[in-house]
Parts: C-alpha cells; sequence; structure tokens
C-alpha cells in the first residue's frame, strides 16, 4: 500500500502539470473545445455511471460521434481523476490494423502526448507502447492470441469490443470467450461498441445487458441511383461480361434481342425474394451485371460530373480494394480535369496501407482545391473524414485484410447491405447536406440483404477450430453452440474433419504437435502447412512466395480487353507445368530480377502484372519467414539461401505444394482425346476458364491438386497443379493400407493405389518419418 500511496501521489503531481500545460497550450485547448462539441460528450456523465454500476454494457451511436475516440478516454481520465490509474489497463479492440493506428495517434494527440506514452497500440508485428500505457489498442487477433498465455485477461481492467455490428468471425468469436470468462472476473467491465441499431442482439446475448444510444446529427443526403447517374453523365456501360464465365447463356440471349444488358439480366431473376435466400449461383450473377470489377469509367464519369457541376466539398468513393483503387487514381491523374494537382487532392485509403496519412486525409484542403479521397469499407465507420459532401458507392465490399488472421479465403466482391449502404450515405451529411451517387440499380438496392450476415456463417471454420482447441475451450461444437448465431453444424464437421485429414487434430480431437504449429501460424492451416513442409524439404522460397500469394492475392491483372496477350504471358511463366502455381512463383521470381535490374515497371506492364500487388506478397514472405522462425523451423542466422537447395526444383515445388493443398485433390480421367475432372465430394468439375490449364486437353501427370473449387454456373477449381502420383503417395494425406493387402487407399478409399507388401511398408516407414519431423 506504500507502494500505492508513492503511486497516488506522483499521479497528483503529474495531473496538476498536465492542467498547466493545457492551460499553456493552445493547440490542446483546440483540441479539448473539439473534443466538448463532439456528441458522445454529453453523455459522458451517463456513460461513465452506467459502465460503473454495469459488468457489460452496449453503446451504439451513428459513425463519426465520438465512440472510438471518446469512450476509452472518458474511463482513463475518470480512472486517473480517482486516482486509480495504477490499476487501470484499458484495452480496445479494433477489427483492422489501420484503425487501431490511427485511433490510437489521433487519442495521443488529442491528449497533446506520443505515441507509445500513456496511448499504445498493438498489431501484428508492430506495436508502440510502454509501461505507461494505460489504454491499448490491439486488432481483435491479437487479443485472441493474448489469450492463449492470459485466459483470464488478468491486469485488464476495461475491454471495449469496438465496430461489434460487422459481425467480423473474430469478434463473435471473441464475445463467445467473454460471456464465459465475466463470472470469473467479476471486476472486469465489458463496453460493446456498436455503429448501427441492431445494438440489441448483442444487449440479449448479455442477459439484457442496457444499452445506451448517442444521438448523432446529420444533414439530409439527396441520393441517386445508377439510372440516374448513368443519365446524368451521360456514360453507357461497357458491359464486361466476356469476362464472367457465368454469363455465355445471357450474352447469348442478348444477341437475339436489342435490351440493353440490364433489363437483361434482371429478367432472370426474381428480384423480390429476399436477397439472401438466393443461391450463391444467382448472387453471383447479380454482382456480374458489371462484371466482377466496378466499372471505374463509370467512377471517373460520376467525379468529373461532380467537379463539374456541383459546389464545393470533398468527395469519398467507396471501391472494394487496393487494385482498384491504384487503377483508379492511374486514370484520374491523367484525366483532363481531375489530374490538375493544383485543383485537385486526390488519396487512397485502405487497410494495407502501412500508415494512414493523418493529416492529408483529415485536414481540409485550401479553399480552391477539392479532396478526393478513394477509400475501401474501413471509411464507412471505422474511419471518419468531416468535409465529405458528395458519397460515390459502387455498392460492393471485399476483405482484403492484410492481418492474416483476420481473413484468409479470397473472397469476391459481394453486395453490401442495406445497413452499409445506409451508412455510406451517410459519410456525406456531417458538415453540410450532401448528395450519394449509387452506382448500383434501385433495384440492387431493395434487393441487399437488411444487415451485413456473420462472418463466421459465411466463412471455413477451420482456422477457427484450431484457434478454439488452443485456448482449450473444450469441444469446438459444443463451444461454437454458444455463437450469436452459431454455424452450421456440418460446417463444424467439415472444418474438423479437414483438421484431421492434414494432421492438425488426432482421433480424439485433440491438437497434435503440428496442429500446435499451425495454431502459432495465423493462416488458413492449408498454407501453415506448406511453409512447414517448404522449410522441411529445402523449397522454402517457393513456399513462401505460393503462400503469400494464396493467402493475399495473385498478382496478375485481368485487363478487359487485352485478355488474349495476359492470358499468354501467364501461361509463358508456366512453361510445361501445368501449374497455376508455378505461374506466380515464376511472375514473381520474375519480378524481383527486374526490379534488382531497376526494369520493374516495364516487367509489370509487358507481363500483366500488379506491381502493388507484388510488393505486398513480397512484404508478406518476410512476415512468414519470420513466423517461421519463431515457431524454430527456420534458423533466420544460417542466411538467404539456407532451406532452399531443392527451391529450383519444379518436381519438388510441386510435392510441397501437393503436401499444402490435399486433401483438395481431382483424379484427371482421360476421355478420348480430352480429360474429365473428378473430385470426391462433388464428382466433375472444370478448371477454371482463367487457370493456365484451361486449354490443356491431355495432362502428363494423372493428378490435380487445386486451391479453392467455386460454385458459379458449374463447379471450378480455381489454380491448379498438375501432380504425379507418387507426389500423392509421399505427400499427400493419410494412407491406409487396402484391406485386401494389395495397395494402398487415401481419400477415404475415393484413390486407390496398388502397391506390393514391401512398397507399402517402405512408403508407410518414409511417411513416419515426416511425421515426425512435422510434429516436432
Ligand atoms: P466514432 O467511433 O463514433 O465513429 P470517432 O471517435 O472515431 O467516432 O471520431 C470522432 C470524431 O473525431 C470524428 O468525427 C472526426 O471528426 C474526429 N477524428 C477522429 N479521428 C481523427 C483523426 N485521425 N484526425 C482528425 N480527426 C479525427
Ligand atoms: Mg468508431
Amino acid at each position: 500500500s506504500q507502494q500505492t500511496d508513492s503511486f497516488k501521489e506522483k499521479l497528483s503531481v503529474a495531473l496538476k502539470e498536465r492542467q498547466e500545460l493545457v492551460q499553456a497550450s493552445d493547440s490542446l485547448k483546440e483540441m479539448i473545445s473539439f473534443r466538448e462539441k463532439l456528441p458522445a460528450f454529453k453523455m459522458k456523465s451517463e456513460f461513465l455511471k452506467a459502465v460503473q454500476e454495469n459488468q457489460v454494457l452496449v453503446v451504439s451511436g451513428e459513425t463519426g460521434c465520438g465512440k472510438t475516440t471518446q469512450l476509452p478516454q472518458f474511463i482513463l481520465e475518470e480512472e486517473i481523476s480517482c486516482l486509480r490509474g495504477a490499476d487501470c489497463n484499458i484495452i480496445c479492440t479494433q477489427p483492422r490494423r489501420v484503425s487501431a493506428i490511427s485511433v490510437a495517434t489521433r487519442i495521443s494527440s488529442e491528449r497533446g502526448e506520443s505515441i507509445g506514452e500513456t496511448i499504445g497500440y498493438q498489431i501484428r508485428l508492430e506495436s508502440k507502447r510502454s509501461a505507461d500505457t494505460h489504454l491499448l489498442f490491439c486488432t481483435t487477433g491479437v487479443l485472441l492470441r493474448q489469450l492463449v498465455q492470459d485466459p483470464e485477461l488478468k491486469g485488464v481492467s476495461h475491454l471495449l469490443v469496438d465496430e461489434i455490428h460487422e459481425r467480423g468471425m473474430n469478434e463473435d468469436f471473441l464475445i463467445i470467450i467473454l460471456r464465459d470468462l465475466l463470472p470469473r472476473r467479476p471486476d472486469l467491465r465489458l463496453i460493446l461498441i456498436s455503429a448501427t441499431i441492431n445494438a440489441d442482439l448483442f444487449s440479449k446475448y448479455f442477459a439484457n445487458a442496457p444499452t445506451i444510444h448517442i444521438p448523432g446529427f446529420t444533414y439530409p443526403v439527396a441520393e441517386y441511383f445508377l439510372e440516374d447517374v448513368l443519365e446524368k453523365t451521360r456514360y453507357s456501360i461497357k458491359s464486361d461480361f466476356d469476362n464472367y464465365e457465368g454469363n455465355s447463356r445471357r450474352r447469348r440471349k442478348q444477341q437475339d434481342s436489342k435490351k440493353d444488358p440490364l433489363t437483361e439480366m434482371f429478367e432472370d431473376i426474381d428480384v423480390d425474394t429476399n436477397y439472401k435466400n438466393y443461391s450463391l449461383g444467382v448472387r453471383k450473377s447479380l454482382e456480374a451485371w458489371s462484371g466482377l470489377q466496378i466499372d471505374l469509367g463509370l467512377v471517373e464519369a460520376a467525379i468529373e460530373y461532380i467537379c463539374r457541376n456541383e459546389g464545393s466539398g470533398a468527395i469519398l468513393v467507396f471501391l472494394t480494394g487496393w487494385d482498384e483503387i491504384s487503377k483508379l487514381l492511374d486514370k484520374l491523374k491523367g484525366n483532363n480535369l481531375v489530374g490538375d494537382p493544383n485543383k485537385f487532392l486526390i488519396l487512397p485509403l485502405h487497410g494495407s496501407m502501412p500508415t494512414v496519412n493523418q493529416c492529408e486525409i483529415f485536414d481540409r484542403p485550401p479553399p480552391n482545391k477539392r479532396k478526393i479521397v478513394l477509400a475501401t469499407n474501413i471509411a464507412e465507420s471505422s474511419i471518419t473524414i468531416d468535409d465529405v459532401v458528395y458519397v460515390i458507392d459502387c455498392g460492393k465490399a471485399k476483405e482484403t485484410s492484410y492481418d492474416a488472421l483476420n481473413k484468409l479465403a479470397c473472397l469476391l466482391p459481394s453486395w453490401i447491405s442495406k445497413a452499409s449502404a445506409h451508412q455510406r450515405r451517410g459519410r456525406a451529411g456531417r458538415v453540410q447536406p450532401g448528395v450519394c451517387y449509387r452506382l448500383y440499380p434501385k433495384l440492387i438496392h431493395d434487393a441487399m440483404p437488411q444487415y451485413q450476415l456473420a462472418e463466421i456463417l459465411q466463412t471455413p471454420l477451420q482456422e477457427l477450430c484450431l484457434h478454439i482447441k488452443s485456448l482449450q475451450l473444450g469441444t469446438v461444437g459444443s463451444f461454437l453452440e454458444k455463437a450469436l448465431q452459431p454455424p452450421d453444424p456440418l460446417a463444424v464437421k467439415n472444418a474438423i474433419e479437414l483438421l484431421k485429414t492434414i494432421g492438425a487434430l488426432d482421433e480424439h480431437e485433440e491438437l497434435t504437435p503440428l496442429g500446435r504449429h499451425l495454431c502459432n501460424i495465423p493462416l488458413d492451416p492449408n498454407i501453415g502447412k506448406m511453409l512447414l513442409m517448404g522449410s522441411i524439404f529445402q523449397c522454402l522460397n517457393p513456399a513462401l512466395t505460393i503462400a503469400a500469394a494464396l493467402a493475399y492475392r495473385h498478382p496478375f491483372v485481368l485487363p478487359i480487353n487485352r485478355k488474349e496477350e495476359a492470358d499468354a504471358a501467364k501461361q509463358s511463366f508456366a512453361g510445361d507445368s501445368c501449374s497455376d502455381h508455378i505461374a506466380l512463383l515464376k511472375a514473381f521470381e520474375g519480378w524481383k530480377e527486374a526490379k534488382r535490374s531497376g526494369n520493374e515497371k516495364q516487367f509489370c506492364w509487358d507481363n500483366f502484372l500488379s506491381p502493388v500487388t507484388l510488393r505486398l506478397i513480397d512484404d508478406m514472405r518476410m512476415q512468414f519467414l519470420n513466423l517461421l522462425s519463431d515457431i524454430g523451423f527456420v534458423d533466420k542466422s544460417r542466411g538467404p539461401n539456407a532451406y532452399n537447395q531443392y527451391s529450383h526444383d519444379l518436381e519438388m515445388v510441386c510435392a510441397i505444394l501437393c503436401a499444402g493443398l490435399y486433401p483438395n485433390v481431382v483424379q484427371c480421367k482421360r476421355r478420348g482425346k480430352r480429360t474429365a475432372f473428378y473430385t470426391k465430394e462433388v464428382g466433375k468439375v472444370d478448371i477454371h476458364p482463367a487457370s493456365v490449364n484451361a486449354g490443356v486437353h491431355l495432362f502428363p501427370l494423372p493428378y490435380i491438386v487445386y486451391s479453392e473449387k467455386v460454385k458459379t454456373t458449374s463447379i471450378y477449381i480455381r489454380d491448379s497443379t498438375n501432380i504425379s502420383d507418387y507426389a500423392l503417395l509421399l505427400f499427400g494425406g493419410n494412407l491406409v493400407p487396402n484391406k485386401s493387402g494389395e495397395g494402398i487407399d487415401m481419400l477415404g478409399g475415393y484413390l486407390h493405389f496398388s502397391a506390393s507388401k514391401s512398397v507399402i511398408e517402405l512408403i508407410r516407414k518414409l511417411r513416419g518419418e515426416l511425421d515426425k519431423l512435422l510434429n516436432r
């Protein structure tokens, strides 16, 4: 207690000093008056009282009202002024890395401090915090990983879970754990922060926890739909139907009739039924009215229209990902009007940007300059730009989060929910009445689901299941039944089966040593295993590159009118390997070489590659290497050439691919002059038209492994590699000797290899040794 007394003394001195500092500094005074004008400020005492009286509290309010920046600060200030600062340890989780950094930095400057003092942040592989840090912003993934070491969250006094309305998988997962933890930690305070009004859902989940709503104010925002925008801009959509494999039927119909493609498209679809009741196929077709990508020409036309015809004010454009943002940036730079840097300030805003350029995004430009922000859905509710008057909304969203734990499955852009559309529109009315241009027909808007679907219901669950096991939360099935919206038991069963197949779980559903390693690699377990195998078999560089591209995205760009040239470029990277994975490996290696010789730009241009994606892949490779070194599979002191003895041996690379991608196996069966492809689960499949294997009639080797199966008009496998039966036998999944003793069965008997008893015995011994290496 003597220690506490001396701490309190120190704290009082510090408080006094701080008051003096505020008196002396104009900018701090300004900050204080800014904070006092935020809607959250009016609720300060009500909020603090509720925090004191309740273990769980739900707070909702319009975006920009001050939830994220003010609520944790209110708690901090209250704790300090009651001289409880020493025990106060506030954590606020953010779904995205960028918002964790941006918010922590903002609050530090509101308090006139440097980042890393009282306020800090921690994201994967990066942190700014110190012993003085009492308010920490971290990604939800970081907190989940902290739970492995510290399941009771000892030392945390207040936990705020932000952006809970987004229904991200990590947040849905976290609140199950917290609901169980609360009775064991009666002193812990939990505050759930939600942007929209479906706060009730969370209140109910926590035994009707009280809810506080912060009333906000926004100006009215007029809205236009595609029909109006096309009329205003006189733009005609270049439908890139050709790029979309599902459109051939529609295209044929279109040639017969003279109707415009939009009308034509919707004749097929009964839009009255609720959007989310549609089958995936129909949803994909809906998404295809402008191809899989947004018509950037239309976006450009809308921006130009506003700049020519509307009053001053910043423009905020919602796009789906970095690729589109950078393409639009290039387009706008070449635009006659908007390309003038003296009159227009064009800024990208994306979740994987290393640092958000704070001032430029938030500051008001000089009066003769218009700010145009090209953003992903991060600007929807995580980051608020005050001076926006015009919003251009493409209506789609895609997660391309750089934090690999958050998301790996390569998601296609899909339509947002009505709630998100409303949210995006609202961004235009913060300082004056605004206008929202929606680049999709009203029909689509009406068909959008009311709220975003929970991610836990939409994504494969193997990574989540691994995490549940590593946190020792009991059986996966019974744990996930406690979720806000429990996932389909079949999805759970599939995930468990997959984890058993790849050797991460044993027959009792317990983690194997391999499973434990995979828990420490925040990646899809298949990709994690590919990395481990790459390091064991001296194929590290290819494994890092392919894993990064699969975890993030391809470097290949698909130009609408030069598709054949692009295909040819990709094909030449593949050579005669019959492998999309080898193609991307060679493309990456070519780029590295070109970059070394100062020829990056030309190389990318000639080969239809995205330099931005390639650079991100390169960064991710480094991150993966650090992970492998953390878990002891790579010793970095051995230098860059270690673990690469077989990196140029393509057969070895294909075997590593087989090890990582198993059980995604296709059997190639010869049918006359062509090959037919079969999988265990769904029978016949097709090779995706974008694959280098799409045009191959006969394959040199009998099997194909693939990264992903997608269902559109037919079932396609994306990214495939032709492999031999030896690769499968030596590197694939569990082998079972055939009952008659005449061979080996794989994939539960779907594949059968005949072999003599002695060969079977030999293979089993080899595999046993390999398992030891993986499970060390
Ligand atoms: P909420 O979480 O309710 O959406 P925030 O607490 O993030 O709102 O932001 C409150 C206000 O603070 C915003 O409206 C914006 O004006 C301002 N603000 C937030 N972050 C920054 C920043 N990095 N730079 C400048 N202003 C900011
Ligand atoms: Mg917020």
